[in-house]
């Protein structure tokens, strides 16, 4: 466990670091985009270091998961940078706690999508992601560009319609969004994902539909 925290804080760090550090020097529209290839590769490239030992980064399946990868990735880009440009007003007040704050929300609206997403009313949308083999960082967006966009309206929706944010939670949000989400599907097996929890998930469907805290509540959790 404090292993795990150690090396979550520390991969954590890298990410903010790529974003802030790409938005700053450029613009941010362009610096965005920067940091979810960057952020993206560096994670592909580790999964792969560390899986292909295992034989189990497979790239001939892979053809599938880079065309959605490149179509979710311009979804996720393009809804950032409107936002960006027409609903975020502060410069520059960076609030820790509103960032905290952002992460909460997303899990409490979150939760109930995926939920209904394992409902046979949305199982279609839902199912293309898991189809996904999630020992690969790429299966991260690996699903239908429809769950794509609800996730991040969800998000956005959620919280910068409501309260003035700075540009600089939203670069964070990109960052912890990426990281968390490529983490959550990458591995060399059961054993060694970075997060075997969200594995168990695309096992057994009926657990572990959140990211923070919602599962303790409706009592979904379960540990690997
Ligand atoms: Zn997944
Ligand atoms: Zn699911």
């Amino acid at each position: 466990m404090k292993d795990y925290l150690f090396k979550y804080a520390k991969e954590l760090f890298i990410a903010l670091a790529i974003t802030r550090i790409s938005t700053y020097k450029y613009s941010s529209d362009t610096g965005i985009l920067i940091s979810i290839f960057l952020l993206s590769y560096s994670y592909i490239f580790l999964n792969a270091l560390f899986s292909v030992p295992c034989g189990r980064f497979r790239w001939e399946y892979t053809r599938k998961s880079w065309v959605l990868m490149a179509v979710n990735w311009y979804i996720a880009y393009w809804m950032t940078t409107w936002v960006l440009d027409n609903v975020v007003t502060v410069e520059n007040i960076y609030k820790p706690a509103q960032a905290i704050y952002y992460l909460i929300v997303f899990d409490i609206a979150y939760y109930p999508m995926h939920y209904l997403f394992h409902t046979r009313l949305f199982w279609f949308i839902h199912k293309v992601h898991h189809q996904a083999q999630v020992n690969q960082g790429v299966d991260a967006f690996y699903m239908h560009p429809i769950e794509l966009i609800l996730t991040v309206l969800v998000f956005y929706i959620g919280t910068v319609m409501w309260i003035p944010t700075s540009p600089l939670i939203i670069y964070d949000m990109v960052a912890i969004g990426i990281k968390n989400t490529m983490w959550a599907h990458m591995g060399a097996d059961a054993e060694h994902m970075q997060s075997p929890n969200h594995w168990l998930h695309h096992k057994y469907f009926n657990i572990n539909y959140g990211n923070i805290f919602m599962d303790f509540i409706f009592d979904t959790f379960k540990q690997y």
